[in-house]
């Protein structure tokens, strides 16, 4: 991964948004770099007895609409110039959904399946203590994004809250329910997905019959429960994880699936299946492709056989700028990440708004404040694509650059 900067991606996708909105120099030079960068180095006492020494990154790309906010990554590979494009499309979302939040990220360098249950608490704690000064409701707000969970965002609380001697259930998102988290939190980003998948097809008069999804964890479950019960039916035909990918052009039984991948581990020799290719689930013959895996899986080499009529962006950054010019030249309708995956953190922004108020919402109320705020968001989007005469991405970029920008001014910053 990342033989491709993704940082200079997402300073390319600001800056033609800043040209779009013909912004000034200064507005240009603040919005192609993040405002805080905080690098730490954590040593954990690991279960052997030995020490190991992490390397973990919290950046906070722009707080002028309000505090930052945005998951923490445990990954292998991490690196500071992912975390800052993904920090930045942060502040695209949020901005894009018109939450009065700014956009951050985090992340450590580790792989949490080499590490047990006690090694994982003690180096989350360890970010925790390290991080603290800059967290809080009212600056910067994390959640759980790659291979983090409730779990862990549940010990992050209570080291801040032991830290702080106070209670705090704002400070963190995707809590789970019982310590201050929110209903329909964990299948926020699917929802959020396929809401925008169900606005497309109204809007562009397509059917979403069948469907294909790119890495099948938590996102991709879901969108495929979620696609079935929202948009009236639809045929899942492909399916791939890390380990391998599956066909069947009759349709999976998406519940069986679901309970095979979290019995297994892994969707591959799924009952009744053919085995395929993992990439060649992106090129089938669907409406829509959910890409629901990681950075950079649409690239110049494959995005002429991608055949979908629709692409819903689950995860953050799958498509190159390259393919993107691609896809769109070939009249495919390219979902942003930045829209498509923007439910988890407006249902996260609810959270917030639950724990400070101290009451909490049903999952129905949640469900329908996040259909209104995606909804909003995509013919937003839509209007500026036909305003502006640009691309889908380059609408949403636009849209929430303006936003940004305008809170930059205000405050006198440019
Ligand atoms: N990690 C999620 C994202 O990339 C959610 C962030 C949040 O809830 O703050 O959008």
């Amino acid at each position: 991964m990342d033989s491709y900067n993704t940082f200079q991606v997402a300073q390319k996708q600001v800056l033609e948004a800043v040209e779009i909105l013909n912004l000034n120099q200064a507005t240009r030079d603040l919005l192609i770099w993040p405002q805080r960068e905080f690098k730490f180095t954590l040593p954990v006492r690991m279960d052997d007895g030995s020490v190991r020494v992490f390397h973990a990154w919290r950046i906070q790309y722009n707080t002028a609409r309000g505090p930052a906010k945005g998951g923490i990554r445990f990954y292998p590979d991490e690196r500071s110039d992912t975390i800052r494009a993904l920090a930045c499309w942060m502040t695209c979302k949020t901005a894009l959904l018109d939450l009065p939040l700014g956009g951050g990220k985090g992340g450590i360098a580790c792989n949490p399946r080499e590490m047990s249950e006690r090694e994982l608490e003690r180096l989350s704690r360890a970010y925790i203590r390290a991080t603290a000064p800059y967290l809080g409701i009212d600056k910067d707000v994390p959640a759980p994004d790659m291979y983090t969970n409730p779990q862990i965002m549940a010990w992050m609380l209570d080291e801040f809250e032991t830290i702080t001697q106070r209670h705090h259930p704002g400070m963190i998102t995707d809590k789970p329910l019982q310590i201050g988290g929110t209903e329909g939190r964990r299948d926020a980003t699917a929802r959020g997905g396929v809401i925008s998948v169900r606005e497309a097809c109204n809007t562009f008069g397509i059917q979403p019959d069948t469907f294909a999804i790119q890495g099948f964890g938590n996102a991709g479950q879901r969108a495929a429960l979620l696609h079935r019960e929202m948009l009236g039916g639809g045929k899942l035909v492909g399916v791939c994880d890390s380990r391998g990918g599956i066909y069947n052009p009759d349709g999976f039984n998406v519940k069986e699936l679901v309970t095979y991948k979290l019995t297994h581990g892994t969707v591959k020799d799924f009952p009744g299946s053919k085995a395929i290719d993992r990439d060649a689930v992106l090129e089938l013959d669907v409406d829509v492709l959910y890409p629901a895996a990681m950075e950079n899986a649409i690239t110049q080499e494959n995005a002429a056989r991608i055949k979908a009529r629709i692409i819903c962006e689950l995860a953050n950054g799958p498509t190159t700028p390259e393919a993107d010019q691609i896809m769109n030249a070939n009249g495919l309708h390219v979902i942003p990440d930045i829209l498509a995956s923007a439910g988890g953190v407006t249902v996260s922004y609810f959270e917030m708004v639950q724990d400070s108020y101290k009451y909490f919402w049903e999952e129905h109320e949640v469900h329908e404040s996040l259909d209104k705020k995606l909804t909003k968001a995509y013919h937003t989007m839509i209007e500026a694509m036909r305003e502006k005469k640009v691309h889908p991405r380059m609408a949403a970029t636009v849209v929430a650059m303006a936003r940004v920008a305008e809170a930059c001014e205000l405050r006198g910053w440019v």
